[in-house]
């Protein structure tokens, strides 16, 4: 699915790209501001994940600290997290961080 919004083949409200990433507005928002930061490349999941992508992994969270800006949130803070298998409930299988804010979260999420 992701891929498909990455080619431009399925709509997504996007906020960001460049030539390493996409972020685009969660269509199921779980907060205030809910952006996925996704790779262009097609990486499954966390598992997938080797030295190669160090790069990569830390480009998606420099792209969410200044998402978390542009979106007024650095101060009011805000959570950042990936979900890895079905333990986690991840859903979509093309790895992606998510970026929520713009008000209270609890924590343990349990
Ligand atoms: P995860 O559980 O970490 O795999 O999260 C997948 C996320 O992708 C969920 O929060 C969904 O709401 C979101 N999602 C699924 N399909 C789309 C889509 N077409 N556009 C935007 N967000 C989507």
């Amino acid at each position: 699915m992701f891929c498909r919004i990455i080619s431009r083949d399925a709509p997504a409200s996007v906020v960001y790209q460049d030539d390493i990433v996409i972020a685009f507005l969660d269509i199921h928002p779980a907060a205030p501001t809910h952006i996925l930061i996704v790779p262009i490349e097609h990486v499954p999941s966390m598992n997938q994940l080797s030295e190669e992508h160090t790069q990569l992994v830390g480009h998606m969270f420099l792209v969410a600290k200044q998402l978390a800006g542009q979106n007024g949130i650095s101060d009011s803070g805000y959570r950042l997290i990936i979900n890895s298998g079905p333990d986690a409930n991840q859903t979509v299988f093309h790895l992606h961080l998510h970026l929520l804010g713009g008000g209270p979260m609890r924590f343990p999420m349990g």
